[in-house]
């Protein structure tokens, strides 16, 4: 058995002791750890509401619910990977270099360790920090499931935030931009131009959220799997791309999107991809009534460390 795993919630109730990712034991010695969830307490670079900083912790809270079998991928994840909860990454409040520094230096650490890094925003801005931190594994693929494309130049004249880091991303060599794609797009523009220069200028495939759901969700998995190929894929899932009648508790809401149901099965359907980090982003409780935007973050999560401990069985 691998050397970490959940508090068994048959022997002590899931709402006991103190609150980790899944009753993982909150550990931070990397030896014999295969996948470590990590929060990225960090909303300094949103554009309209914050409270992300408040994401991991509500994530952790309804993460208690998951439950050792994954029947949809057929797999036992804690059986085939030693998991732990590595805590939450020092940032610094209100300063997003500073934080992007301390978040690339945490995250780097897993990489040189061995440790497949799942992060829990926290807004999109961090994933810039993550990618700068998977560099030893060269260029990465990026699937990027959002309702916006978070690739803007600027912002109000600022460089980084959580509507750039994709183009950021690009421009600093970390991504693998020929097996790259975002999925879900929609919403009011300020020009049709904000999704073409995806293609035109970046050379970033995408499918909007018309598409994924004219499709259907396992359709859109098998052309997104398509478009990674074999390459070492960063899976980044902004929960808003989610309809928000599912997921409201998030910084931009865009009304008229997939299903909680369709999100889990496009993620759950990318079985085979040689994924090398994750990151959910853009949970803010606040806004999150009845906690319902964090339960579906920790089963995408979920989601996402099956996908490798079935990759690994
Ligand atoms: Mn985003
Ligand atoms: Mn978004």
């Amino acid at each position: 058995m691998p050397r970490y795993g959940p508090a068994d919630s048959l022997k002590s109730p899931r709402f006991t002791g103190p609150s980790t990712f899944a009753r993982l034991p909150h550990v931070t010695d990397l030896e014999g750890v295969d996948l470590a969830v990590t929060g990225v307490p960090f909303d300094t670079g949103v554009s309209y509401r914050v409270g992300g900083r408040f994401g991991p912790a509500a994530v952790r809270e309804a993460s208690m619910m998951l439950r050792p079998y994954n029947p949809n991928l057929g797999v036992a994840p804690f059986e085939v990977l030693s998991c732990i909860d590595y805590g939450d990454i020092a940032i610094v409040p209100g300063y997003i270099e500073p934080s992007y520094a301390a978040i690339e230096a945490a995250v780097s650490g897993l990489v040189a360790a061995g440790v497949v890094p799942l992060l829990i925003g926290g807004d999109h801005a961090c994933t810039l920090a993550h990618l700068r931190a998977m560099r030893s594994h060269g260029k990465v693929a990026v699937i990027d499931f959002d309702a916006h494309t978070d690739a803007w130049d600027s912002y109000f004249g600022q460089k980084y935030n959580h509507g750039t880091w994709m183009r950021r991303a690009i421009e600093e060599g970390v991504v693998d931009v020929d097996h790259s794609i975002e999925v879900g797009l929609r919403g009011t523009l300020y020009d049709q131009s904000d999704w073409t220069v995806l293609r035109t200028e970046l050379g970033l495939e995408y499918l909007t959220t018309e598409e994924t759901l004219g499709i259907g969700a396992a359709s859109a998995a098998a052309r997104i799997r398509e478009r990674v190929g074999d390459r070492p894929t960063w899976l980044t899932l902004d929960i808003d791309v989610t309809d928000p009648g599912f997921a409201p508790g998030t910084g931009t809401p865009e009304p008229g999107g997939p299903s909680a149901h369709d999100v889990l099965t496009m993620v759950r359907g990318l079985t085979g991809v040689d994924f090398v980090g994750f990151d959910v982003v853009e949970v803010i409780p606040a806004y999150d009534p009845a906690g319902q935007t964090a339960f579906l973050a920790a089963n995408l999560a979920y989601e996402m460390l099956s996908l490798i401990a079935l990759r690994r069985r």
